[in-house]
């Protein structure tokens, strides 16, 4: 079956002085990756107005400002804005237990599940926590790490309303 294209942008806030190459091609990698959402095919796009999907590279400041919360990334689920903390892009989040490479997957993974309208999960101890737990916020005790999402996350996706 032919999947349907989302086209996405990538910037970097005005300010934050850091290689909007090296954020594209990390977050080209994991959207194109086999393990991603497979709902639709990601492509990207320069063109900010072509893109259903934004993704920038914040100040933790602007996300406290745009999403009334500190220490986290967020999404715009109307306009499927998502905003990446930097403080978390570069250094990751310790209660996640992934290290940075996976927690880069997880949070990109995790976000576009919001920009295309998925909500939270919790994680039960023992299980594979899904991309829609919040790593960031910890995990239980004796539950595994998962950087891309799991089969029935993937089928949950499938039974929400498309994205335009
Ligand atoms: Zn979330």
């Amino acid at each position: 079956m032919n999947k349907k294209n989302i086209y996405y942008h990538v910037s970097i806030e005005n300010g934050l002085n850091k290689s909007l190459t090296h954020f594209t091609n990390i977050i080209v990698k994991i959207l194109s990756d086999k393990r991603t959402w497979d709902r639709y095919t990601f492509v990207k796009t320069l063109s900010s107005d072509k893109a259903t999907i934004h993704i920038t590279l914040n100040k933790p400041k602007t996300i406290e400002k745009i999403c009334n919360f500190k220490g986290l990334s967020c999404t715009d689920m109307n306009n499927h804005n998502v905003y990446i903390n930097a403080n978390r892009w570069f250094y990751g989040a310790p209660k996640s237990k992934l290290k940075l490479k996976n927690y880069r997957e997880y949070l990109i993974n995790h976000e576009i599940f919001h920009a295309m309208n998925g909500t939270h999960n919790k994680c039960q101890d023992y299980e594979i926590c899904p991309i829609s737990h919040q790593y960031t916020l910890g995990i239980p005790k004796h539950s595994r790490t998962t950087s891309f999402p799991l089969k029935w996350e993937k089928d949950l996706l499938k039974k929400l309303p498309e994205i335009y």
